[in-house]
């Protein structure tokens, strides 16, 4: 149904300030859930189901679906346009304020639509966050796309974070016509692959990684609507064999326990001054790599010798940086502050 006419039937205004924009070509969810390549093994993340339009799509793919939404306003029209998906489980909150080791115990996909003015503090929590999620399938506005593709000499602090990670890449541009109501600005939808070195790898948690940027719609978690941690009972998924006994009247079905808790990972000191250099070599617009980098606390020389060594010219801008610059440095400046 158009979400319009689903909006008036449980007698909801859509709010702006929550960027609700409602996607209702169905061509286009089923292309959203098809490009996160998901199976029956995954565990999926949606931020901000809304009305569950493509909720409903991801529920067919996964295993199972935590779908968080902020506003308390739309889960009733949830409850009732996802009332036969048994594997998805709605969660009232800000995702901002979720703690995704609360749960999920392994890497997972997050497939979104997401609310616009938060979407870099979103990859931030998410990216920062342990277990981090092995894919994202992101739709996204159009301009914050084009940063997160982009390559040297366009790169920015965001640009840099999120492809520290893993690879970026544009599956679709989306007009706004495909939203209801419409926005005013275009969009797309990015996939981001996270490289498997930083799903195992020693952890990240507080690592103080992509974090610092200032953003656009930047909230802290103190602000956050807290989400609650899992149920032990109700809308949890159940294994196949017991629902398909349930369904054919097999008697009362236990609920399933929550995920063990992941446990808490120290932070991985790699990562700790990857994200120190960036934000020093960002720290003031179109100023040479070598001034920049003075906030490191390293002399003069001792910050040409670095960028000689790992064959980087210190009159270059940040911009201009790939990632794999970016880590030999880090690994250089580490080095020499050793
Ligand atoms: N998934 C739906 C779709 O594609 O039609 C709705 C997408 S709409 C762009 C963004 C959704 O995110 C809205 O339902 C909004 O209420 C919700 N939202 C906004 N801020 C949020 C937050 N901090 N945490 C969780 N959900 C949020």
């Amino acid at each position: 149904m158009h979400p319009k006419h689903l909006l008036d039937r449980y007698g909801i205004e859509p709010k702006k300030s929550l960027g609700q924009n409602f996607l209702h070509d169905e061509g286009l969810l089923a292309k959203i859930a098809a490009a996160a390549e998901l199976s029956f093994d995954d565990d999926v993340l949606e931020v901000g189901p809304g009305l569950g339009a493509l909720t409903r799509h991801l529920c067919r793919r996964a295993r199972r679906v935590v779908a968080v939404e902020l506003d308390q306003r739309l889960l009733p029209a949830l409850e009732g346009e996802l009332a036969d998906c048994d594997n998805v489980e709605i969660v009232h909150g800000d995702v901002l304020a979720l703690d995704p080791a609360d749960w999920f115990t392994a890497p997972y996909a997050v497939v979104a639509n997401v609310p616009y003015y938060i979407t870099a503090a979103i990859l931030r929590h998410l990216l920062e966050s342990r277990p981090r999620p092995r894919r994202l399938v992101l739709t996204m506005q159009r301009e914050v796309a084009d940063r997160l593709i982009a390559k040297p000499p366009d790169m920015s602090l965001l640009a840099v974070s999120v492809q520290y990670y893993g690879k970026v890449r544009l599956v679709s541009a989306v007009k706004a016509g495909a939203f209801w109501p419409r926005p005013d600005v275009d969009s797309a939808v990015v996939r981001i692959d996270v490289e498997e070195r930083h799903l195992w790898s020693a952890g990240e948690q507080g690592s103080g990684g992509a974090g610092e940027t200032t953003e656009d719609g930047r909230r802290t978690t103190d602000e956050a609507t807290p989400v609650a941690r899992p149920p032990t009972a109700d809308r949890r998924p159940r294994p196949e064999a017991e629902s398909a006994s349930a369904d054919a009247g097999g008697g009362a079905v236990p609920p399933a326990p929550p995920p063990p808790r992941s446990p808490a990972l120290p932070p991985d000191p790699n990562e700790a001054r990857f994200f120190r250099l960036v934000r020093a070599g960002f720290s003031e617009k179109r100023k040479q790599l070598k001034n920049n980098l003075r906030s490191l606390g390293l002399g003069d020389e001792a910050i040409a010798a670095a960028l000689e060594q790992a064959g980087i010219d210190g009159r270059r801008r940040a911009e201009t940086l790939a990632v794999a610059e970016w880590e030999r440095l880090a690994e250089v400046v580490a080095d020499a502050q050793r």
